[in-house]
């Protein structure tokens, strides 16, 4: 390991600590805030799924109250969306980060493949692809440092305690998409492999 990757190591290392640590001030903040007052719902990405297809994001009336969340599937049609509820409740980064998390879904042909048992180990991995792509989206398509992946690092400790994970799974996701911040490849590259892997690809 060289000096530079090193640096970027510590840097990464020091990035979760104060993700870790902040948490507790902004679920503070998140109470003390107006319900009423929502944050701006951000546009959504660009979105191609594994065969090409483009994915639409449609807005939801419907999910867990206060809770910003997304889904990804196919519609009555048989078209790609991912589905929004509740986003006003959720910072615009971390609004980024959903949007991306559930378009990786698609990309990598998660939506198209048997539903693998909830929570099961097959499941897990799953989400931990969708992070990772998500978040190298974020870095290298929209710039994110260090500062803003804190943002996202808070507010997704925030949203997953509203729901009421136990603080391990909470840490153990926050660990993971650090480590993906820190990885030199992209996120194409990164569907790339997964879809390779899988067998899938685009025709
Ligand atoms: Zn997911």
């Amino acid at each position: 390991m060289d000096w530079h990757s090193n640096r970027i190591r510590s840097a990464g290392l020091l990035i979760i600590a104060l993700a870790v640590q902040t948490a507790c001030a902004a679920e503070v903040l998140a109470q003390e805030a107006p319900t009423s007052q929502g944050f701006e719902i951000v546009a959504p990405p660009v979105c191609v799924n594994h065969k090409g297809e483009t994915v639409r994001f449609v807005e939801s009336h419907g999910g867990r109250a206060g809770v910003a969340a997304g889904m990804a599937r196919r519609d009555e049609h048989g078209n790609p969306v991912v589905v929004r509820s509740n986003y006003a409740a959720a910072p615009p980064e971390f609004q980024g980060f959903i949007d991306r998390h559930e378009c990786a879904h698609h990309q990598t042909g998660d939506v198209d493949r048997p539903h693998p048992p909830r929570n099961g180990p097959e499941h897990l991995m799953n989400e931990s692809i969708s992070d990772c792509i998500a978040i190298l989206r974020l870095r290298d398509e929209d710039g994110y440092d260090e500062e803003k992946f804190v943002l996202v690092a808070e507010a997704l400790r925030n949203e997953m305690s509203k729901i009421g994970f136990p603080d391990i799974s909470i840490s153990s996701r926050l660990s993971n998409i650090g480590n993906c911040f820190l990885k030199p490849e992209g996120p194409q590259d990164f569907v790339n492999r997964v879809l390779e892997r899988r067998g899938l690809g685009r025709p």
